[in-house]
Formats: structure tokens, C-alpha cells, sequence
């Protein structure tokens, strides 16, 4: 069933839907076909999974939109103003071909389809056009990445409700109590908080804090562990949180944790800083890995500095060394080095910002120190 939950800005999808197939006819395509998910959710405002029944919305380069949908589904998108979205809706009941209706529903056979649509639809869809086949991410992406002030505010009313559930770290987190337990607190405070669920949480406790994706386990929380707390969802609108913040339950039981978290948040408030328009995103990368190399600890820094968030949790544009993509005002990422000692202790910072006209902006905004629960 699809899902309408964001309040809906008729004029701004319509502007999407606009720019979406002009995109797809500047990359060579006649149609892009997007199944259920956040590309969907993006166009159209519906959120909602694909099934195996084929819902789609075909998007022809100068021709109408045409949602495909199954008539057992169409209630759920009875919320979407597919009238004022110029959208045409045709549905079709067991029995019926619904491929046949999608070729029937846009012009020309080079089809550009969601990264994310089954291999079920995306195939019967190319026996039934016959055409070349691309993916759709590419040029959805030129779009999403570049977030408008709604979706600003929606990260933005996203970041601060994780704030608060990172504030209230203190009630969750104690000596004696297993990561699970902590971490089915957390994931109840985020609802609390203002999300519409908890997406995912991390306690990493201890030698766990070292596995940059540890979820929880029944380790139980001792005197000394650093604690590394990684956790986010959606709010209403669809676009969610991601922050991660480092606890020490009393004194840390390793004596090099001070010095090493010292290098760490140094690394990563010097990466926030140097966000603005025009600089590269591996160049983010290379301030954050460089304080960390140079401190030694190079090795231990595992993964990309960040990942682009918005509908999804990592969606383009990655910080990462090799994508010399030039930030541009409303791109929104992550900003995540850690520092992860095997078998002893792990930690990670972790923000979300946004590119602005003439810097940055984070919506996360707790004390970035290691907090001494
Ligand atoms: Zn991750
Ligand atoms: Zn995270
Ligand atoms: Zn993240």
C-alpha cells in the first residue's frame, strides 16, 4: 500500500516532474519507468514498496506522466493530486498485461528505469518495449542531490529530533545493561522524538565500538567502555536523520582513548569547516583522512568520510576519495571519520550537513566531545 505522510507542494513536484524529463531527454532517454521507493516518493510524494504487481510510473520525454497501477493498490494512492500533477492514472486487474500498458504509455523504446525497481518488472517491461534499458539513478540523482528549502527543513526538523534523542543518552545508557536493551530504549525514543520509526541503531560498546557496523548484541556495558551511539529515521516527510555521538561510561579503561577521540573530533570539525560550494567532495574526504593519517592512525579509519542523505539514508553524493564532484548550495551529507582500534575500543563522529550559499550548515548539533556518562 502506498503511504502519503509529508504534506504535499503540488507546484514543487510538478516543477520535479518537469525537470526529471528533461533530464532523461538530455540523456538520451525516451522515458524514465520508476517503481515504488524514494524516487517514486520524490516525483510524486508516495512512499510505498513494489510488489509483484507492477505499479510504475512512466515519464516520457514530452508526453504525459502515466501511473500504472494495480486496481487493489490505487486506494493507497487516492491522497496523491494526480489531477494538478497533470499525472494520468491507469489501472489494470489480475489478468491484464500492465507491461503493455506502461509501452502503451510512452513513446520511442530507450527506457531509463529505478535502480531499485525488481528484476521481475524491469525485465518483463524490456521484453515488452524492446528497447535499451539504463538505469534511472543517474539522472534522478542530478535532482535529488541538490535539495530544495523544503527539503532543507525537513533534514534540518530531522537533525534536531535526533538531537534530543542523543540528549537523552543519560537515561538509556548505564553500566550493567546490554547493548540490546539500550538499544530498544533508544529506538522508542526516537519515535518519541518525532520520527515515524527507528531505521537503525548502533551501540557499540567496548571492543564492538570497533566494527563500524555493529548494530547491538548482548554484550553488557562495563565500567571504561567507550560507547559508540550511531542512530536515525525518517520524519514525516520522508527525509531522515543519521548522527553518531561517543559516550565513556566513568574514567576510559584504555589509557590512549583521550588523545586518540582529541585527533578524531579535530578531524571532523576541520572537514564541517571546510565545506562550501565549490569544493570537491574527495577534497571533504582528504581533510578529514589527513589529520587522522598524520596523527598515525590512518590505517584505522575504514571508511568513506561521509554519504548524501535526503529520502534515503545514503543516497549520493558520497565523500570519498575519487568523486571530484563540486559541492553546490543544498547538497546534504554526512561528515563521519572514526578511528576504529580492533579488539579494543572504536569511535565515530558523525553530522549532517548542508552545503549553503556561503558555507555550511549542520543540523546536528550535540557536544561533539566524548560525553562521560
Ligand atoms: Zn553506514
Ligand atoms: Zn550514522
Ligand atoms: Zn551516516
Amino acid at each position: 500500500m502506498a503511504t502519503i505522510t509529508g504534506p504535499i507542494d503540488v507546484s514543487a513536484l510538478r516543477a520535479r516532474l518537469d525537470r526529471a524529463s528533461a533530464a532523461a531527454e538530455q540523456a538520451g532517454v525516451d522515458a524514465l519507468l520508476i517503481s515504488p521507493g524514494s524516487d517514486l516518493r520524490y516525483l510524486i510524494g508516495a512512499g510505498g514498496d513494489s510488489f509483484e504487481r507492477l505499479t510504475c510510473l512512466a515519464l516520457p520525454v514530452g508526453g504525459t506522466p502515466t501511473l500504472v497501477v494495480p486496481k487493489l493498490e490505487q486506494p493507497g494512492y487516492a491522497g496523491i493530486p494526480t489531477d494538478e500533477l497533470g499525472v494520468q492514472v491507469v489501472t489494470w486487474v489480475d489478468g491484464e498485461d500492465p507491461y503493455a500498458l506502461v509501452k502503451a504509455a510512452i513513446k520511442g523504446t530507450r527506457t531509463a528505469v529505478a535502480d531499485m525497481m525488481p528484476a521481475l518488472h524491469t525485465i518483463k517491461l524490456g521484453q515488452a518495449i524492446g528497447g535499451a534499458q539504463t538505469l534511472a539513478g543517474p539522472i534522478i540523482r542530478e535532482l535529488r542531490m541538490r535539495k530544495d528549502a523544503s527539503e532543507i527543513a525537513a533534514l534540518r526538523k530531522a537533525g534536531q529530533a535526533i538531537d534530543r534523542v542523543h540528549a537523552r543518552m543519560g537515561e538509556f545508557l548505564r553500566v550493567g545493561r546490554t547493548e540490546k536493551d539500550v538499544a530498544k530504549d533508544i529506538a522508542a525514543a526516537i519515535v518519541e522524538e518525532g520520527h515515524t520509526f527507528a531505521d537503525f541503531v548502533i551501540v557499540g560498546s567496548g571492543p564492538n565500538g570497533a566494527s563500524p557496523h555493529h548494530r547491538d548484541s548482548e554484550r553488557v556495558i562495563e565500567a571504561g567502555d567507550v560507547v559508540v551511539i550511531d542512530i536515525g529515521g525518517p520524519v514525516a516527510e520522508g527525509y531522515n536523520s543519521d548522527s553518531t555521538r561517543n559516550y565513556v561510561m566513568g574514567e576510559p579503561k584504555h589509557d590512549d582513548v583521550r588523545d586518540t577521540y582529541a585527533v578524531l573530533q579535530a578531524a571532523q570539525q576541520a572537514a564541517v569547516e571546510a565545506v562550501k560550494p565549490g569544493v570537491t567532495c574527495e577534497e571533504i574526504d582528504a581533510v578529514a583522512r589527513g589529520i587522522i593519517a598524520d596523527a598515525g592512525f590512518g590505517e584505522y579509519f575504514v571508511h568513506r568520510t561521509g554519504h548524501g542523505i535526503g529520502l534515503d539514508v545514503h543516497e549520493e553524493p558520497y565523500i570519498v576519495s575519487g568523486n571530484s564532484l563540486p559541492l553546490e548550495a543544498g547538497m546534504s551529507f554526512s561528515v563521519e571519520p572514526g578511528i576504529y582500534l580492533p579488539g579494543r575500543w572504536g569511535a565515530r563522529i558523525e553530522d549532517i550537513v548542508v552545503a549553503t550559499e556561503n558555507g555550511v550548515e549542520s543540523f546536528n548539533n550535540r557536544p561533539h566531545e566524548l560525553v562521560v556518562l
